[in-house]
């Protein structure tokens, strides 16, 4: 129905029909493998051993390229155009490469955004990502509970001071394996945080899911 009413088209190639046709999709979005998410080195799981180490998490998986204009644009479009079903567009095409059966874990959370972005945009970006790709509820809170600025433009230190201690989680989650799910990583300085924050609640292992990696 929006379909009929907004017409989508290819953000590549101006196809009509779908986010990224595909045809563009096989010649531009490819998953990385083998190689660590955040540094790109040769890496097990996702993550090299300095990244794993910094981070705290067991595993790191990850969607398409930030780098990859196509993919650029669509996270743009859901961020600040509010285009959630780009979004969707974007998390089934990870859920059609099984990501979910990748892995192990008995509960799922999502990277809280600030009060602000989420009245602006009127949903959750990621919690509609985690709750597509596990088609369940995201049923723990990591709660926000100091306002940050936008960790775009800031390097990893400055990443790491802005996002330090504004999360909170206040669930039960003693020896369970959690999900965390974010749009993009970059430095992996928020997934650490959130790695924190859910270790401290009980949680024996985290695993990161993320859509895109910069
Ligand atoms: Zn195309
Ligand atoms: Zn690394």
């Amino acid at each position: 129905m929006l379909g009929l009413l907004f017409p989508i088209d290819c953000v590549v190639c101006g196809l009509e029909g779908s986010w990224v046709c595909p045809e563009c999709w096989e010649n531009n979005c490819q998953r990385l493998k083998r190689r660590c998410f955040i540094c790109k080195k040769l890496g097990e799981n996702g993550l090299c051993k300095g990244c794993q180490k910094f981070t705290g998490l067991s595993e790191l998986i990850c969607g398409y390229s930030y780098k990859n204009p196509a993919i650029r644009e669509l996270i743009i479009k859901a961020k600040y155009a509010n285009y959630s079903n780009a979004l969707v567009f974007l998390s089934q095409k990870f859920l059609d490469e099984a990501v979910d059966a990748e892995i192990d874990f008995d509960v799922v959370a999502y990277i809280p955004s600030s009060r602000n972005k989420f009245r602006e945009r009127g949903f959750l970006q990621t919690k509609i990502i985690a709750e597509k790709l596990f088609r369940r509820n995201a049923s723990v809170k990591i709660l926000k509970v100091r306002e940050t600025a936008a960790q775009a433009g800031l390097n990893k230190a400055a990443r790491r001071e802005n996002i330090k201690d504004s999360f909170l989680v206040k669930d039960n989650l003693r020896d369970k394996t959690v999900v965390v799910v974010d749009d993009v990583v970059t430095t992996g300085s928020t997934l650490k945080e959130a790695v924190r924050c859910l270790k401290m609640a009980g949680a024996k292992k985290v695993i990161g899911v993320t859509l895109a990696y910069d």
